[in-house]
């Protein structure tokens, strides 16, 4: 998917869970930034490798951090793999994801409608309901300092 694509599909994601959107969107797009550093890395291999991101994920998730895997695995591996070219599981050898078929055509007229319709709902279906409303409440307890930072990191997943 284009660049495009991923920050609005990650800022949606930071939307929709209540999550940083710069690091959140920062980290829909590292996957393909990654890739233009070392001149011999092939496009889509380790760089895009959901195993390796998994991990990431479980290792940084009680850290800040977290908000940037969570973008690096539904912001960009999740919409990549929707594409034909799909997403490694583990590196450019091993065997590649495709979510629905991968039918989408990166650029393509297809993509720009699905992440549109992913930020419509989540900015404005979901932004006019009150769902996450147990979460802003987290996010609100912090900024009025009435809880640590710690306490708000480890709150503000708790849906029920
Ligand atoms: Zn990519």
């Amino acid at each position: 998917m284009t660049w495009a694509s991923h920050i609005l599909v990650g800022a949606s994601v930071a939307k929709i869970f209540g999550l940083n959107y710069i690091l959140t969107t920062l980290g829909a797009i590292l996957p393909d930034l990654i890739e233009m550093f070392p001149k011999r890395m092939t496009h889509r291999g380790i760089s895009h490798s959901v195993a390796i991101s998994l991990v990431a994920l479980v290792l940084l998730w009680k850290t800040p951090l977290r908000d940037a895997w969570i973008g690096v695995v539904l912001g960009h591996l999740l919409p990549d793999a929707l594409t034909m070219t799909g997403v490694p599981i583990l590196d450019e050898k091993s065997r590649r994801l495709t979510l629905f078929g991968g039918k989408l055509r990166t650029a393509s007229p297809g993509e720009f409608v699905v992440t549109g319709i992913i930020a419509f709902i989540a900015f404005f279906i979901l932004g006019s309901f009150s769902v996450d409303a147990e979460r802003r409440n987290w996010a609100e307890l912090q900024h009025k300092s009435l809880i640590d930072k710690r306490e708000y990191y480890e709150n503000r997943f708790r849906f029920w």
